[in-house]
């Protein structure tokens, strides 16, 4: 794969299209648009190094993951628990799980790097994590949920964290089972986000100002 892409810049006045495209492209010199001829704008290496270095060892952080159908979802969540490094994911009920290819795609290959395991029955899996000694912490919006940035003074670790169906939220037994129940605030008109989403909020607040990882 490429490693530098271009940005280019359609030559018809009346379109004014500027796009990237990996400079390794071969038809790519035509407007994606109106198929004009295009100008060379810049050139943007995409190597970067990764410089940061976690001040202290992250703690242990599981994520279970229940009754997700998307594999769309379910890639995103596995690409963003590897970059927050997560230990493992429970997979459970009707989750698509990386044997299906768009799971795969999504995650970037990181449904290789992030063990899983799958269970038909979350509540049972989340059951048998508590009593290894899990503080399991659902991702849910309700009367008792706090917000994931206020201080949190009982959350120990392992922490096992908890996302729930797209639609129906977090199993009710999940939530009874959890030591705690948390979300993300809200200000805008909508009064949710999809689930990775959610999720990508939740665990960096956890890596990054909970357990004080400076960046
Ligand atoms: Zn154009």
């Amino acid at each position: 794969m490429s490693s530098s892409y271009e940005i280019r810049l359609c030559q018809n006045p009346s379109c004014g299209l500027r796009y990237p495209i990996k400079s390794d492209h071969e038809f790519g010199l035509r407007c994606p648009l109106c198929l004009s001829d295009t100008y060379l704008v810049t050139t943007r290496s995409l190597e970067v190094e990764n410089n940061y270095s976690p001040s202290k060892p992250p703690q242990k952080i599981e994520v279970l993951i229940d009754n997700i159908r998307s594999a769309w979802n379910v890639g995103a969540i596995f690409r963003t628990a590897d970059a927050m490094f997560v230990s493992r994911i429970h997979l459970c009920g009707i989750t698509t799980t990386p044997d299906n290819p768009t799971v795969n795609k999504t995650a970037l290959g990181a449904s290789s790097s992030v063990v899983w395991t799958y269970s038909r029955n979350a509540v049972e899996t989340a059951r048998q994590l508590k009593s290894e000694g899990f503080h399991l912490l659902a991702l849910e919006q309700t009367n008792q949920s706090v917000s994931v940035f206020s201080e949190l003074p009982e959350v120990k670790y392992p922490i096992l964290i908890i996302v729930g169906n797209e639609v129906t939220g977090v199993d009710p037994d999940l939530l009874s089972l959890s030591d705690q129940i948390i979300d993300i605030p809200m200000l805008g008109k909508k009064r949710s986000l999809n689930v990775e989403v959610a999720f990508g909020i939740a665990i960096s607040a956890l890596r990054y100002y909970h357990n004080q990882l400076s960046g």
